[in-house]
């Protein structure tokens, strides 16, 4: 593919942005990606139940715009990481599941694009999409999921082992890249952190960090399901039956060493032994087990916090920090006791969405908040304009700039496509696709041995919590949504049924 090169690249950036003052100021672009984090637990997301003081991502929001529904296309690790380089839909860039997807490294991505175009490129830290990184100069990776403590890193195909803990350590990478890079070239950094997924295990510094807090419950963290079907019944994702000893941290997370252990027991042990004496049963137990999830998993997020203060101070002491564009954002939402679970999946608002923070100095006006229907989707062809670059073919998502300069389209989407496959390990989460508005959802539920649909209305029921398919007052909205949905289906090339493989089994 042949890309403008530099002069005709310099002057579409003036085309482009109009928040640029200079042709030559192409901004720096620092990507952090953190893996199932809830926007429940960033306190700039206003309606969170206060779960955790996050002051170095507030200071981003304050100092530009926070979106209140960024939507993933599909609510899972590798897929979602898939979407975010490809800007295209799973059934289109080969990355349906976690079970038995590998990415296809050789097809068009906008680092590999960027790269290209006179950009430094590096990605450190989670990557999860079992092939090796195409279109960085520098890789440094996790294995997989990765390790907390002493994580293993596979560096530009070298695997190393390093002391400490992993958030730390992914940002003394990134700086540590960012202190040898060159300085006269626009850079695109990566940096992706592990945390805070299962087990969300915090560092140790951390352990004490609520002082055996008593945390609020979501009004559904004793949801019995009623007024959904089968799908939303048969999941296996509670805190009631699928937390398991590690989860609740009754067994150790393995790597500690010695020292880490002592302190690690210091906490836990004494907590653990008034728990088993308890002999806890029903509500109670799943109460103790949302107190020691959130204990963890909050925990676990403050690292991510850290990580991003360290980041934003590095670019403030080299002056760089009007010249880069930060996006904050995560793989998908997660989970946090609503409905009585952990993990992410359904196109339900506390997977579906993730939280979007971007400050881009004279685009985004900071404190500004958004409530269009925005994507990780659209995170490539945003990179795009930014850059000045022409986009690879095929891309569906839609350049965010006039967004985040205030300027929403008119013609902007006013419905999202949501699909997820992923079945039956590891949580029995059926497949489902759907279309998503500002104020509906209609899902259709179709496989294994299911074919319904429900549709909810979030300005009436905002927790999700029944189904108004079949009731006759709801008939025209439902019928407009299936005639949108479909739209979207052949709009967006979804295939009418789902390719061999794609709800997972045996790795390819
Ligand atoms: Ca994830």
């Amino acid at each position: 593919m042949n890309f403008p090169k530099l002069p005709a690249l310099l002057a579409s950036v003036v085309l482009f942005v109009p928040g640029l003052r200079a042709a030559t100021e192409r901004p720096n672009i620092l990507f952090i990606f953190t893996d199932d984090l809830a926007y429940q637990a960033i306190s700039s997301y206003g309606e969170s139940r206060k779960l955790l003081d996050t002051p170095n991502l507030d200071r981003i929001a304050r100092e530009g715009m926070r979106f209140n529904r960024a939507l993933v296309p599909n609510s899972i690790c590798g897929p979602s990481r898939a979407t975010v380089l490809t800007g295209k839909y799973s059934h289109l860039n080969g990355f349906p599941n976690n079970s038995n997807s590998r990415f296809d490294g050789s097809q068009p991505t906008f680092p590999k694009t960027l790269r290209a175009n006179g950009y430094q490129t590096a990605i450190v830290g989670k990557w999860h999409l079992m092939s090796d990184p195409t279109g960085f100069d520098h890789w440094d990776i996790l294995p997989g999921q990765g390790a907390y403590y002493q994580p293993d890193f596979i560096r530009n195909g070298e695997k190393v082992t390093e002391d400490g803990y992993v958030t730390d350590i992914i940002t003394d990478h990134s700086i540590g890249w960012l202190e040898k890079r060159d300085k006269s070239r626009p850079f695109l950094l990566m940096a992706q952190h592990k945390a805070p997924h299962r087990e969300w295990a915090p560092a140790l510094r951390h352990l004490n960090h609520d002082n055996d807090r008593k945390y609020p419950e979501p009004p559904t963290l004793f949801d019995d399901y009623a007024g959904r079907g089968q799908a939303v019944r048969e999941q296996d994702m509670t805190l009631e039956k699928t937390f398991t000893p590690r989860d609740a941290k009754l067994n150790a997370q393995p790597r500690l060493t010695p020292q880490q252990r002592t302190e690690w027991d210091a906490y836990y042990e004494p907590r653990n032994k008034s728990f088993h004496e308890a002999n806890l049963q029903g509500n109670d137990l799943v109460r103790w087990r949302y107190n020691r999830y959130l204990h963890d998993y909050l925990g676990t997020v403050k690292s991510v916090d850290e990580s991003v203060g360290r980041l934003l101070d590095y670019l403030d002491k080299e002056g760089i920090a009007d010249k880069t564009i930060i996006v904050f954002s995560s793989d998908q939402g997660f989970f946090l006791g609503e409905h009585g679970w952990f993990d992410k999946r359904w196109i339900f608002e506390e997977s579906l969405r993730t939280p979007l923070l971007v400050k881009w100095p004279g685009v985004t006006k900071p404190g500004s908040v958004n409530d269009d229907l925005v994507s990780t989707l659209d995170f490539a062809q945003t990179f795009y304009e930014a850059a000045g670059v022409a986009p690879h073919e095929g891309v569906q998502g839609r350049s965010l700039v006039p967004v985040l300069s205030g300027n929403t389209p008119d013609d902007w989407r006013k419905s999202f496509y949501y699909h997820y496959y992923e079945y039956p390990m590891p949580h029995r989460v059926r497949p489902h696709y759907g279309v998503v508005t500002a104020r509906h959802k209609l899902v259709h539920f179709y496989a294994p041995d299911v074919d319904y649909w429900e549709l909810y209305d979030l300005q009436t029921d905002p927790h999700e919590l029944r189904s108004v398919y079949d009731d006759p007052a709801q008939a025209a909205v439902r019928d407009e949504l299936h005639r949108e949905v479909a739209r979207l289906r052949t709009e967006l090339k979804v295939p009418a049924q789902d390719p061999p493989g794609f709800s997972g089994g045996r790795r390819k």
